[in-house]
């Protein structure tokens, strides 16, 4: 067992992109499932989607009115007046055409009669005689188009035609394309299993009073609602102590249960952090260090020894924020691939910094903030709190990523800073 003695010394540092491309490389995206149409909002297409129908499967009307014929209004110089022959509502079939000189009543999604070529609404006409139903008179002051108030059979799809192709988001919009061309089911990526490992002696569960030297198992928790909003499968294991036994045993485990692993803690120089011997055992550790703050001890690697294929596994910082920058950062992305996704980044956006910020050490910061638009169409930042890396109230309180290149230059207020993004997903503009 390696001593932690034998870990001192100056770590090197890789950048974030690289050690981003070096995790997203490592994992591929899963193989599909079948679900319930509703259950795939959100999810990613493992095919096309193709309509059985044609949808709209008729011509029909887009409005409650009256089918008439354009050809009554061709030289009419006052209000047309036509006789009212028939009464379609929606789910009816007509009974007969309209013929010249009449019109038949029409509700909005009922199918068009035979001969008519427009709509017109019924907020445009006017009853001359009787209730404005069959055997009534009505006149129309406002001339119809061809086409008008038509909805075309076939408009959204054609029999046979590709309504979502495989690889696309599905939106509430695509559940509903879904189930109109008669899908009850359909086949998506599948959804990371992601176990989570929270290592520490200090650690009690959250519904306890900590006693002396104890603190609650936050990071299980904002973790496991992490992996839920990248679309994952949290699986929180019990506390860890920080013994190599312990440790090895519940990655160990981990390994036999998920497709992606993460652990809180136990990853930096402290004399009890076993994660990085565990990995090394029990596969390969390719970083444990990027140049970022908070967060410097991030630890990526794979578990190759189970007889399975490479488990990935993502050692995170133990603390809070740094915890959470980092499942930002890496593992979020690796998420979002596995299911097959594409678009793999939040976006990002330039704002002007409305305070001065020190830089007390090289690396890459990323400040907890809060971006606003303001009226002149630029975006202003805000550091949100403080920004240890303890607290996670400033975490929760921001919209925002403020990231300040590495080096010792402070950042001043009216700089231009780049943001990335919290509150937009991956691919959004
Ligand atoms: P470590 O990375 O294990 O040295 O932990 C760094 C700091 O994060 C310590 O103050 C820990 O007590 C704290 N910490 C570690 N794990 C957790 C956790 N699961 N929840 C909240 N705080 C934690
Ligand atoms: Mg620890």
């Amino acid at each position: 067992m390696q001593t932690q003695a034998q870990t001192h010394g100056k770590q090197n540092l890789i950048a974030v992109e690289d050690a981003r491309e070096q995790v997203l490389s490592l994992v591929d995206v899963l193989d599909a499932e079948e679900v319930d149409t509703l259950g795939s909002l959100g999810r990613i297409l493992a095919q096309d989607v193709l309509s059985d129908i044609d949808i709209a499967p008729f011509d029909n009307s887009a409005m409650d009115g009256f089918a008439v014929l354009t050809g009554d209004f061709a030289d009419a110089q006052s209000p047309v007046q036509l006789e009212i022959t028939g009464h379609v509502g929606a789910g009816d079939w007509p009974e007969h055409p309209v013929t010249a000189g009449t019109a038949i009543r029409i509700m909005t999604g009922a199918p068009m009669p035979e001969g008519a070529d427009a709509v017109i609404k019924i907020e445009d006409t006017e009853i001359i005689e009787g209730d404005g139903l069959i055997g009534s008179k009505v006149a129309f002051p406002v001339p119809p188009r061809k086409g008008d108030n038509i909805r075309k059979a076939g408009e959204e799809a054609k029999a046979g035609e590709t309504v979502l192709n495989c690889g696309e988001h599905v939106t509430p919009a695509a559940v509903g394309l879904l189930a109109s061309t008669g899908h009850g089911t359909v086949k998506v990526y599948r959804r990371p299993r992601v176990a989570i490992l929270s290592t520490g002696s200090e650690l009690v569960e959250i519904t306890e009073k900590p006693t002396r030297g104890k603190i609650r198992n936050s990071n299980s928790y904002s973790l496991a609602a992490q992996v839920l909003e990248a679309g994952g499968i949290p699986l929180r294991s019990p506390l860890i102590k920080d013994t190599y036994e312990a440790t090895e045993e519940a990655i160990l485990e981990a390994a036999r249960n998920a497709d992606f692993i993460i652990t809180s803690g136990g990853v930096s120089v402290g004399d009890f952090d076993y994660v990085k011997p565990v990995l090394e055992k029990l596969g390969k550790m390719l970083f444990s260090a990027v140049n970022m703050r908070p967060g410097k001890p991030q630890t990526f690697g794979a578990i190759t020894t189970t007889g399975k294929p490479a488990i990935p596994f993502f050692g995170l910082p133990g603390n809070p924020t740094s915890t959470f920058v980092g499942f930002e950062t890496f593992v979020r992305p690796a998420l979002l691939k596995m299911q097959g996704a594409t678009e793999l980044l939040r976006p990002t956006c330039t704002a002007v910094l409305a305070h001065d910020v020190k830089k007390r050490q090289g690396r890459r910061y990323y400040l907890r903030g809060t971006v606003e638009l303001q009226p002149d169409g630029t975006y202003a930042a805000h550091v949100e709190g403080s920004q240890s890396s303890a607290l996670l109230t400033s975490a929760h309180r921001s919209n925002c990523f403020i990231v300040l290149p590495e080096g010792l230059d402070p950042a001043h207020k009216g700089q231009e800073v780049t943001c990335i993004r919290l509150d937009m997903k991956e691919g959004v503009a």
